[in-house]
């Protein structure tokens, strides 16, 4: 057995180190599945767990990294075989389990999904854990019933990962898509990705009142906290809210009201340990509603000794779109 390139979390004296280095392969975790990482990501969490900014790490040493797009070097696993393309969002990678910032991954088979038809490993990464989630949000909307006829939908910290995807998505399956942005200057980039109108954020970010004047039908939130507690209280009649993120913090300083006078459903999204069957269907609806050229234009690519700094940009909200991170 050898070694491979990772990065690797490690527990400190005082809080964690992380740094790029060698593994030994000795050291995987159990699994059925071996695979030749290619591509991954950065998502939020994967700054968190980089920078040591929140305990997302519970195991020591960790290669961090939630999600990864590559192809399967060894399977015990009935339904994988070598050469098989896959893609791996979550079920604990880089939190419980080693993660994706490496060479090489060994994982459940029954985490993974396979690779859809149109969509290079790359474009799985540049959509990754962040579009994932978007696609989940839009997915537990349509389940709810609505429509683009239903009136407008609102995305919130739409210039990042899980708000570019979603307003993407949502604007290609013909909703009008108010997005919400703390950077009035990615204006054009989200009219680019199809928003039809963009705010500033300030306008959602103050104490909410019970109920306000109505303003959208539906929503996807990753900001959380009184930007959620805002959204929920201009939602129509009957319509949704997708929560999914908490950029902006954990606390919902809200009321019921919006729940029981004008029957406002919020809708909880995860992505982790969410059943692979609707991992399958997001895969298959992100292959067929993102359109691959505003996935290109919203994504940039770094290589594994670029993600700590990445980690640390994506915390401080200075992070557009989507990144990349080239393995192999
Ligand atoms: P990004 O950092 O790419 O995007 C977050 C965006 O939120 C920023 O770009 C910014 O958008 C906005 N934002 C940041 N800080 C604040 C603030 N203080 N107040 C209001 N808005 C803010 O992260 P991701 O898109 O990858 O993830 C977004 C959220 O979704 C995170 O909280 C993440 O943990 C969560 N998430 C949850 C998942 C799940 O399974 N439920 C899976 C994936 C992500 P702008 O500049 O446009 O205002």
């Amino acid at each position: 057995m050898g070694t491979f390139k990772a990065i690797r979390i490690d527990k400190a004296e005082k809080g964690t180190t992380v740094a790029l280095t060698q593994f030994d392969e000795a050291e995987l975790m159990d699994g059925d599945v071996t695979v030749r990482v290619e591509w991954s990501t950065v998502n939020y969490k994967d700054g968190l767990a980089v920078t040591g900014t929140a305990p997302v790490v519970r195991r020591f040493p960790m290669i961090a990294g939630i999600d990864f797009a590559g192809t399967v070097e060894q399977s015990s696993h009935p339904a994988w075989k070598a050469g098989d393309k896959v893609v791996c969002n979550g079920w604990g990678m880089g939190e419980t389990h080693l993660g994706a910032y490496a060479e090489k991954a060994r994982v459940k088979g029954d985490w993974l999904v396979a690779l859809p038809a149109g969509l290079s490993a790359r474009d799985a990464m540049a959509i990754g854990t962040a579009g994932y989630t978007a696609m989940l949000s839009v997915l537990a909307l349509e389940k709810h019933g609505l429509t683009p006829k239903d009136g407008p939908v609102v995305v919130t910290g739409a210039a990042g990962g899980v708000g570019s995807v979603a307003t993407a998505v949502l604007s290609k399956l013909g909703y009008h898509v108010i997005a919400s942005t703390g950077r009035m200057s990615e204006a054009g980039y989200l009219k680019d990705l199809g928003a039809s109108e963009v705010i500033d954020r300030n306008e959602l970010s103050g104490p909410a009142k019970p109920l306000a004047k109505e303003r959208w039908a539906g929503g996807v939130d990753s900001v959380g906290s009184t930007t959620l507690a805002n959204l929920l209280s201009m939602t129509k009649y009957r319509g949704a809210i997708a929560a999914c993120g908490l950029a902006a913090g954990m606390d919902l300083p809200s009321s019921v009201a919006p729940f029981i006078l004008r029957g406002v459903c919020l809708l909880g999204i995860d992505s982790v340990m969410c059943p692979i069957e609707l991992r399958k269907t997001a895969w298959a609806r992100l292959a067929t509603d993102l359109d691959r050229t505003k996935l290109t234009e919203i994504t940039h690519e770094i290589d594994l000794a670029g993600v700590i700094e990445a980690g640390a940009k994506i915390l401080a909200g200075q992070v557009r779109g989507r990144i990349v991170v080239k393995i192999l």
